[in-house]
């Protein structure tokens, strides 16, 4: 059993020029090539009501935009930036309750 919620978001860089894609509270820069996409992947243990980083419910992101950057916040416990076919660029170093199922 997984009790665990995710929460995925598709950013597609549709420009000419590479997009730096800033995931916070982690200040983790990933660039993404033109003409591609990455998702950004966060979990937060089921039950727990309180995304740590809003005050709000339901609202796993909050993007912030730039001309030439955006910030992607994770309101989750972890973060993940994957591509699309589900290939991982960060290993996951912030205590991602998916990994550590409740022990
Ligand atoms: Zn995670």
């Amino acid at each position: 059993m997984c009790a665990v919620r995710v929460a995925r978001l598709v950013v597609h860089n549709d420009g000419e020029e590479p997009l730096e894609l800033t995931v916070e509270p982690w200040a983790e820069i990933h660039e993404i090539p033109p003409k591609e996409a990455c998702v950004v992947v966060t979990h937060a243990p089921a039950g727990d009501g309180d995304r740590p980083s809003t005050s709000y419910e339901d609202e796993p992101f909050e993007v912030d935009h730039r001309p030439d950057s955006v910030t992607v916040w994770a309101n989750g416990h972890c973060f993940h930036i994957c591509d699309r076919e589900g290939n991982e660029f960060y290993p996951d170093d912030y205590g991602c309750p998916a990994a550590n199922p409740a022990s």
